[in-house]
């Protein structure tokens, strides 16, 4: 078990999981990955009205991940059967009174699965096949009524890495996953825990592996994206820079 708990992972994992502002999730007592994924009271306001809840940043409801996303390694398996088992056969706790007899030692804490050797082979959950090779597109788009803005935007450029599970991913733009066109970056997203999130600009970390499918992502361009736009007499933030350094067309343009 060399290599299952958090703190034997790549250190951008480590720091991200325990990182408040990152949308990386990690659960320890369940060894689940994933991305958080968010509403906005806001977006949610538009369909539900004064019902709308506050805005609130679960931590429970995330998109799961096989792999890491800076080191390309499959991540252990989770381990949710296994800790119910535990509850209910070695702790006699029956499923309906789990929220009110949890157990300390099975909050958020690795040791429980650790002290038990419990283990389950590391492997990525089956994807769904359903997906047309090439095919990107946004749902939740109608849902929300308007085109996500803020931190629920997306990229209108298909990714050029784009697999099953991740168009899936990028389908629902409450998965707090991004793509920047401009500079080819994949990133998970880094939020204000307080702030609703349509109305934060996007931050992330960037990623360098499909999390799905461990392929090694195209290579981050912004030190060129930066150079040209510089050559070209723009700053960075330049309201008037031109379209085409908006968009993937000028790398595209360059073949890079
Ligand atoms: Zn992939």
């Amino acid at each position: 078990m060399s290599c299952q708990r958090l703190q034997d992972q790549h250190e951008e994992l480590q720091s991200a999981a325990v990182d408040p502002g990152s949308c990386l999730f990690y659960s320890r007592s369940g060894r689940r990955y994933g991305i958080t994924l968010l509403g906005s009271r806001s977006a949610a306001a538009s369909f539900l009205g004064a019902a709308a809840p506050e805005f609130t940043r679960s931590r429970s409801n995330a998109y799961r991940i096989d792999y890491c996303p800076w080191s390309g390694r499959l991540l252990p398996a989770h381990l949710e059967d296994e800790r119910e088992t535990v509850c209910e056969q070695e702790l006699g706790i029956v499923r309906e009174n789990y929220y009110d007899d949890w157990p300390r030692e099975l909050t958020n804490k690795e040791m429980w699965w650790i002290e038990r050797g419990i283990d389950r082979p590391a492997q990525p959950e089956e994807a769904p096949n359903s997906w047309v090779p090439g095919e990107y597109r946004v749902r939740f788009f109608d849902l929300f009524g308007f085109y996500p803005r803020g931190g629920l935007w997306r990229s209108k450029e298909a990714p050029p890495h784009l697999c099953d599970t991740m168009e899936s991913a990028f389908a629902d733009c409450r998965v707090m996953i991004t793509y920047i066109p401009w500079t080819r970056e994949y990133g998970i997203r880094q939020v204000d825990p307080y702030r609703t999130i349509d109305l934060q600009s996007v931050r992330m970390r960037r990623i360098a592996y499909c999390p799905w499918c461990e392929t090694e992502l195209p290579k981050s361009l912004k030190a060129e994206w930066l150079g040209r736009t510089a050559g070209d007499g723009f700053d960075r933030s330049d309201r008037h820079l031109p379209p085409k350094y908006l968009s993937d067309t000028w790398w595209k343009e360059l073949g890079l």
